[in-house]
């Protein structure tokens, strides 16, 4: 699978890595938008959120959890953080692999 991500889960594309299990990875993003800025992607290669069935929906409950989890590993869970799912074109989604961002460390500004 020609996907950045897939490759980056494959060992191909180097990553920092902050958690992995058999069916997620979490790792710093490259060009990170706040002071702690992670990625959380399922192993599984998913395009996007149109991409996710009903049948998804404990893979994306896990995907809550361990970013609460990855929160606290990173100590921001007290501070506060973000999470967001951008989808396609409008949302500047840029790599088509499901991710989740999580954000903090730092005040961030208000969003819609
Ligand atoms: P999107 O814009 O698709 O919602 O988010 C993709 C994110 O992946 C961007 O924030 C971008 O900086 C990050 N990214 C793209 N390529 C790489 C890479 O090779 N390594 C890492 N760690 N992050 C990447
Ligand atoms: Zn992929």
């Amino acid at each position: 699978m020609d996907c950045i991500f897939c490759k980056i889960i494959r060992g191909e594309i180097p990553s920092s890595k902050i958690l992995e299990n058999e069916r997620f990875l979490a790792f710093k993003d490259i060009h990170p938008a706040a002071e702690k800025h992670i990625l959380l992607i399922p192993k599984k290669h998913i395009a996007s959120l149109n991409e996710l069935s009903a049948g998804d929906a404990g893979l994306y409950g896990e995907m809550l959890l361990l970013a609460a989890q990855i929160a606290r590993q990173e100590q921001i869970d007290q501070s506060g953080y973000r999470v967001v799912f951008n989808c396609g074109r409008d949302a500047g989604m840029e790599v088509s692999h499901l991710h989740l961002r999580i954000l903090g460390g730092q005040k961030l500004g208000r969003m819609c």
